[in-house]
């Protein structure tokens, strides 16, 4: 099955700095931006939760 439309021309620009974007990079305008994109995936702003034991009482509140 081959979708005969042509996707929609969005204006891909880089959710980090709102540059247009790279190719190569997409959807980001280049490499550094994809990669402060990732940093903040897994600095923990959004929280994937993972094998961690939930019943451990939670000691990081510093
Ligand atoms: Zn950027």
């Amino acid at each position: 099955m081959t979708p005969d439309s042509p996707p929609p021309a969005s204006p891909a620009t880089c959710p980090i700095c709102g540059q247009p974007a790279h190719p190569e990079t997409r959807p980001f305008c280049s490499r550094r931006c994809a990669e402060l994109d990732l940093h903040r995936w897994l600095g923990g702003v959004y929280r994937i939760e993972s094998d961690e034991p939930a019943d451990l009482p939670a000691r990081d509140e510093e």
